[in-house]
């Protein structure tokens, strides 16, 4: 008898409360196994993952799929074994004189059955990255991948099925409908990637259940190039960043500030470092092309309303190919003086096209900045000490790289999330762990201690050790 998508939701969830019920604390060995497998499943099966997310985007860079997703899930996974019995010991809590010889502890336990929804654009690392932080932390684990990347989300949930039991981690497909399901589930935790709009829609069913939500979302990452900065250098940067996965990067350079005067030269030196990195498109398997015939014409509209409104569009496309219906390519694009109200300028690109904006001194730039929505990354190139410290102070954004692109993003030891409309929440080392886990503090009573002189009926005593209190704190 076929199960419908919505039942099979359902009893897994319900079978992985009930597996947790059993096992509440995982030790280290058990988590450790898990994070063997999962680490397996990636190594054995390589060349499978690069296929079949090549296929889901009609042509995904290779080399991409390798260092951008499986070589950061095994990177995640490796560091979060080497650290994972020091993450699961008792945190030691400084205690104050007047409790003492009692003593505080701040134990880490897992949260029970934790929910996973991942976006296309980076389908391995954005739904394995998560995965493996909350089975570090010893939870069970159900993970919605996204619909757009078909090939890679029966593959996972093959691979899955054949190391680990459905009771511990599982891998829900489907399409927005399955989505919504998925979300309305009261899981201990809810961890999301992917659009603002939808992530506000996750937002809201997770309230209703008093789910505590993750949420990693988009939004408009500016570069800012000082009027100190090493231009060449910057660009080069700035065309790495940007045109990678073809700008379908949550963390890609949105839009580029320049100083006033400079946008013809930067534009310039962009198509020279993007011809390097790209000297042809359509036939090179080093560029990656658009997800969907749809995503495709939203850039094309994008491009469209711009140049309507007057703005200077620079294709970039070194080998003069024709980009016709037939490619799912968009070729890299720069445009310059787009109008503030166009699409291209209010809404997330998430395709490789880049406006270049010229500001008049620096009030003026973290003033562009500040006026938008908090964006989940920012990028700084310069020399000036002052004015890098100006930036970093004067605006909130998810995270920033000074001087490159990205690389924020891959520092283990540091947290990775968004601000506001960007992301509420952080994992990637130790944060992931504490994400997915209740830190419980607990005070352990000592035998001897001073608590009863403070019991009713109030009276001298009491009042002699309020003084005395008052007096030590
Ligand atoms: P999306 O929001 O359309 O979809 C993400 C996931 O949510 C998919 O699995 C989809 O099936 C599911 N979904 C869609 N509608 C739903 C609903 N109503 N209820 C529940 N689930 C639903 O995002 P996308 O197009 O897959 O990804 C692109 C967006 O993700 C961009 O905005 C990008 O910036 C963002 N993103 C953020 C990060 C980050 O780490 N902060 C990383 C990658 C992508």
């Amino acid at each position: 008898m076929q199960v419908s998508p919505l039942s099979f939701l359902e009893q897994r969830f319900e079978a992985q409360r009930q597996a947790f019920a059993a096992e509440s604390n995982p030790p280290a060995q058990v988590r450790i196994d898990r994070l063997n497998r999962l680490l397996a499943l990636t190594e054995n099966h390589e060349s499978d993952f690069v296929r079949a997310i090549d296929t889901d985007f009609s042509g995904r860079a290779a080399h991409e799929t390798r260092l951008a997703e499986l070589f950061i899930v095994r990177a995640g996974i490796r560091h979060a074994r080497e650290h994972l019995k020091h993450w699961m010991s008792p945190r030691r809590i400084a205690t104050g004189l007047h409790f003492r010889p009692g003593y505080n502890r701040l134990l880490r336990q897992p949260l029970g059955v934790v929910g996973i929804v991942s976006p296309w654009n980076y389908a391995i690392q954005l739904s394995m990255g998560p995965a493996l932080a909350a089975l570090a932390a010893g939870n069970r684990v159900l993970l919605k991948p996204s619909e757009l990347t078909p090939h890679f989300s029966e593959l996972l949930d093959r691979l899955v099925r054949a190391s680990f039991a459905p009771d511990e981690l599982s891998v829900v497909n489907g399409g927005v409908d399955v989505g919504q399901a998925f979300v309305r589930l009261p899981f201990d935790h809810l961890f999301f990637t992917g659009s603002t709009q939808v992530g506000r829609q996750v937002a809201q069913a997770a309230a209703a259940n008093l789910t505590p939500v993750t949420l990693e979302l988009g939004g408009k990452s500016p570069a800012i190039l000082d009027a100190s900065c090493d231009i060449p250098a910057a660009v080069a940067s700035v065309a790495y960043g940007k045109f990678l996965n073809a700008g379908q990067t949550c963390i890609a350079p949105d839009y580029l500030l320049v100083p006033t005067g400079l946008a013809d030269i930067v534009a310039d030196r962009l198509k020279a470092a993007v011809t390097r990195l790209y000297p042809a498109l359509i036939s090179n398997p080093d560029y990656t092309a658009i997800i969907s015939t749809r995503h495709r014409e939203r850039l094309n509209a994008m491009v469209q309303e711009a140049r309507d409104g007057g703005a200077r569009i620079i294709e970039i496309n070194p080998a003069a190919e024709r980009f016709d219906e037939r490619t799912r390519k968009f070729p890299p694009t720069l445009v310059i003086g787009a109008a503030a109200n166009a699409r291209l300028m209010r809404e997330e690109v998430f395709g490789p096209l880049l406006p270049i904006v010229e500001y008049d001194g620096l009030d003026q730039a973290i003033a562009m900045v500040n006026q938008g929505d908090r964006p989940l990354a920012l990028y700084w190139f310069g020399r000036s000490v002052a004015n890098r410290d100006r930036v970093l102070r004067e605006t909130i954004s998810g995270g920033v790289t000074v001087n490159d692109c990205l690389w924020h993003l891959v520092q283990e030891e540091q947290p990775f999330g968004g601000v506001g409309p960007s992301g509420t929440g952080a994992y990637h080392g130790e944060w992931g762990f504490r994400t997915f886990s209740k830190e419980k503090p607990v005070f352990y009573q000592a035998r001897l201690n001073g608590a009863r002189l403070f019991y009713p009926p109030y009276g001298r005593t009491f009042e002699l050790m309020l003084r005395l209190l008052k007096r030590m704190t």
